[in-house]
C-alpha cells in the first residue's frame, strides 16, 4: 500500500535539491503534490509533467513564500485546485554566508525572511483548512546547523535555530485539534549545487560523517514520507535528524 494515497501535500520550493526530492516520493508514495518555486519556471515545469505521469494530481506555482499576502493567495489557490490540504512540507530555503563582521543587514534579513517568516506565513494559510479537516502534518526543514550554529553562518543559523522554536509551539497550539508539525533537521546533503564544490573538500566531509558519506534528497524525502504519512501519528513536536550521526 501507498504511505500518502489520496493525501495533498504542499511543498515549497520543489524546483530542484530536496524539495524536489520530496516531491518525488511524495506522488511516489501516492500523494497529489502541489510545489513551488522562485524563478526556475523550466526546471518547476518539468517536475510537473513526471509527477503527473505517475498517476497524481501535480501542479507547479511561482510564489515566494517570504510574501505573507502571496502565501494566502497561494494556499486559497491550491485549496481551490486540489480540494483539500494535508501536508505541508516549508522547504524553501537560501543562504547568504558571511563572518558577522561583514555580514549585511539586508542579507540578515533576507535569509530570515526567506527561511523563517515563511514558514509563518505558510503555515497561517492553511491553518484554517487543516482546523476544519481536524487533520494536517506539518513538516519543516531546519538544519544540523540549527541545532548547533556555524561560524560564517549566523543569519542562516538563527533562521533554522527559529524554525525549531516556531515549529514546537505550533505543535502545542494545535495538537488538540490532530494537526502535527515537526522538523527535519538535515546535515550534509549532496544535490547539484554541491556537485560544484572542491571533490577534495567534499570528500573530507563525507570522511568525518559516522555513515561515511553525504546524504541525499532520497534521505530526506523518505523522512519526510514517514512524518507526513499516519505511520508518524503520535509524534509531535519534534526534530529529526537526518544526517549519517554527524551531530551524534
Ligand atoms: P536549493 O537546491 O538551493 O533549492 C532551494 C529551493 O527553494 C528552490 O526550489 C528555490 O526555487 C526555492 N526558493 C528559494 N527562495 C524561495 C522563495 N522566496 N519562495 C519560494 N521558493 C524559494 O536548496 P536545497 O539544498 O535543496 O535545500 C532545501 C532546504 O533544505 C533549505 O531549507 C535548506 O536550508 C535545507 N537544508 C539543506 C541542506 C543541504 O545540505 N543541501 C542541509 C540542511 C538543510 P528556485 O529554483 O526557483 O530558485
Amino acid at each position: 500500500m501507498k504511505l500518502l494515497e489520496g493525501k495533498t501535500a504542499i511543498v515549497t520550493g520543489a524546483s530542484r535539491g530536496i524539495g524536489r526530492g520530496i516531491a518525488q516520493e511524495f506522488a511516489n508514495q501516492g500523494a497529489n503534490v502541489a510545489f513551488t518555486y522562485s524563478s526556475s519556471e523550466g526546471p518547476a515545469m518539468a517536475l510537473e509533467e513526471e509527477l503527473t505521469a505517475l498517476g497524481v494530481k501535480a501542479k507547479a506555482y511561482k510564489s515566494d513564500a517570504a510574501n505573507f499576502a502571496a502565501a494566502q493567495e497561494l494556499a486559497d489557490q491550491i485549496l481551490t485546485d486540489f480540494g483539500s490540504i494535508d501536508i505541508l512540507v516549508n522547504n524553501a530555503g537560501i543562504t547568504k554566508d558571511n563572518l558577522l563582521m561583514r555580514m549585511s543587514e539586508q542579507d540578515f534579513d533576507k535569509v530570515i525572511e526567506v527561511n523563517l517568516k515563511s514558514i509563518f506565513n505558510m503555515t497561517k494559510a492553511v491553518q484554517r483548512t487543516m482546523l476544519k479537516q481536524r487533520k494536517g502534518s506539518i513538516i519543516n526543514m531546519s538544519s544540523v546547523v540549527g541545532v548547533k550554529g556555524n561560524a560564517g553562518q549566523t543569519n542562516y543559523a538563527a533562521s533554522k535555530a527559529g524554525i525549531i522554536g516556531f515549529s514546537k509551539s505550533v505543535a502545542l497550539e494545535l495538537g488538540s485539534r490532530n494537526i502535527r508539525s515537526n522538523v527535519v533537521a538535515p546535515g550534509f546533503i549532496e544535490t547539484e549545487m554541491t556537485g560544484a564544490l572542491d571533490e577534495k573538500v567534499v570528500q573530507g566531509w563525507r570522511d568525518a560523517i559516522p555513515l561515511k558519506r553525504g546524504g541525499t534528497p532520497a534521505d530526506i524525502a523518505n523522512a519526510c514520507v514517514f512524518l507526513a504519512s499516519d505511520m508518524s501519528s503520535y509524534i509531535t513536536g519534534q526534530v529529526l535528524q537526518v544526517d549519517g550521526g554527524m551531530l551524534t
